[in-house]
């Protein structure tokens, strides 16, 4: 069986890496069309994230040097996740490889993805084998954030980014979440079509700096959360009952106090404490609340979530 495969790339701002990447594509495809694992339509897709640098001239002359090689340009920047989707529910093909444009990701373990399609997989994980080359602090994070997920109840694929193979049915089934806050490493293990992982060697990014500064992560790991688990908002309300039960006995105490001991001691610290103390459960329990609330106003706007200004 021959597949016919696609493989979509986003890019912002990566005229410096887009070279190099196109160039290991191409020699990737070709050895793949050789040894007769994908057909000769089989090709690679550019989604320009609204870059401001020159990727989209390049695609475009990339585009003109080979027949393999397309282009899809959003109307401006919509995000990773978002041109990612962009992409994937805009190509053809029996399978979709997604990969970032930076070499980060073992551009040669395509070939085992695309065997264990043919083997059967509809959704085939790249998984890393290591972060040695990412910093300690990203590891971490990463690592903690991992963690934090599972105890909600969210299934993620431990180490996997968006290096994934998806087949024409998980594509179609990817296609019906409606979400416009897109966590998609969240969604595709949702979806349930047989899936299996291949592992490969992170590497340094080629060229260029990292298109995810701090904020942006931040952003996305809230989004990670707040899009799969509602256990923060069951947290808040087990803190109300644990609260009101120490203030109850706290009662208790002090009616003890007066009407069988006949004295209480005058002291602005037993009241003033737990006004601060309550007025912190109350503020962080509000901020989670506003997060989801601010969840359900963005989703019920039900806004596009890109434009695609033209594809080549
Ligand atoms: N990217 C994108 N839109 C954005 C930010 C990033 O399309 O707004 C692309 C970027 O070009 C790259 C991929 O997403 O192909 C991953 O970004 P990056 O390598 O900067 O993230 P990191 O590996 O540092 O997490
Ligand atoms: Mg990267």
């Amino acid at each position: 069986m021959t597949v016919r495969l696609a493989i979509v790339v986003p890019c912002y701002n990566e005229e410096e890496v887009l070279p190099e990447t196109n160039r290991r594509l191409l020699a990737l495809l070709t050895g793949l069309f050789e040894s007769e694992l994908v057909s000769a339509d089989s090709c690679v897709h550019y989604v320009d994230d609204g870059s401001r640098d020159g990727t989209w001239a390049l695609i475009e002359s990339l585009a003109a040097a080979d027949s393999r090689i397309h282009g899809i340009k959003l109307s401006r920047n919509r995000g990773h996740q978002n041109a990612l989707l962009s992409g994937l529910l805009s190509v053809e093909g029996d399978a979709i490889v997604s990969i970032d444009a930076d070499l980060q990701d073992d551009v040669s373990v395509v070939e085992a993805m695309v065997r264990e399609f043919v083997g059967g997989a509809e959704v085939v994980y790249g998984v890393r084998d290591s972060r040695r080359t990412d910093t300690g602090f990203k590891r971490n994070t990463a690592l903690m954030y991992y963690g934090l997920m599972r105890k909600l109840g969210v299934d993620l694929v431990h180490n996997h980014a968006d290096f994934r193979l998806l087949g024409r049915r998980a594509v179609e089934a990817l296609r019906q979440y409606g979400e416009v806050n897109l966590f998609l490493r969240g969604i595709v293990p949702l979806i349930g079509y047989r899936a299996a992982s291949v592992t490969y060697d992170r590497a340094e990014r080629f060229a260029g700096v990292s298109k995810y500064p701090l904020r942006k992560m931040l952003t996305f790991a809230i989004e990670g959360v707040t899009s799969f688990s509602i256990v923060p908002l069951r947290l808040i309300t087990l803190l109300g009952f644990l609260v009101s039960g120490l203030s109850f006995a706290m009662i208790l105490f002090i009616l003890y106090g007066t009407l069988v001991m006949g004295a209480v001691i005058p002291g602005w610290a037993s009241s003033v404490v737990p006004i601060y103390f309550l007025g912190g459960i109350q503020l962080l329990s509000i901020g989670i609340l506003g997060e989801y609330v601010a969840k359900i106003y963005l989703e019920t706007k039900q806004r596009p979530r890109y434009f695609i200004e033209r594809t080549i």
